[in-house]
Parts: C-alpha cells; structure tokens; sequence
C-alpha cells in the first residue's frame, strides 16, 4: 500500500494577539485573510488583532545602525 504524501498542505500558525482585550491566541489562517482583515479574536470579537512575530524570525544583524544624526545647517 503506497500512501501518497505528495501532497502535503501545511498551513503555517500565526500567532496574533487582540489590541482589545489582549487575549493572545493562535489561528490557521493564509496570509490573504490576514491582509484583509479577516483575523479576528475569538474572544471578544475584535479585528484589531496583530499578528505577532514567530520566533524564527530574522533580527537584524546585532550590529547597530549607523545612523548619523542629521546636525547640518538647515536650510
Ligand atoms: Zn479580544
């Protein structure tokens, strides 16, 4: 019996948390219904929810920016 795992569909978990109430919870949602607001709290209700970071998510290099205060003449 050959299974077929050709087809593997996996949908990545997003962790979102409500600017409402706080509540934080995670949802198998695609990316369009995330963009077009379709995310909602399952506590209150509320589609201010923010999706949060994973934590494989890249960090800028630990270097800081060189960022040169702009201190010429104005003009
Ligand atoms: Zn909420």
């Amino acid at each position: 019996m050959a299974k077929e795992e050709g087809g593997k569909k996996q949908m990545p978990i997003y962790e979102f948390r409500c600017s409402q109430c706080g509540h934080e919870f995670e949802d198998l949602v695609s990316w369009r219904d995330i963009e077009e607001g379709k995310v909602e709290c399952p506590n209150c209700g509320s589609k201010d929810v923010r999706r949060r970071l994973s934590l494989f998510a890249t960090r800028s290099s630990t270097g800081s920016r060189e960022n040169k205060s702009s201190c010429g003449p104005v003009g």
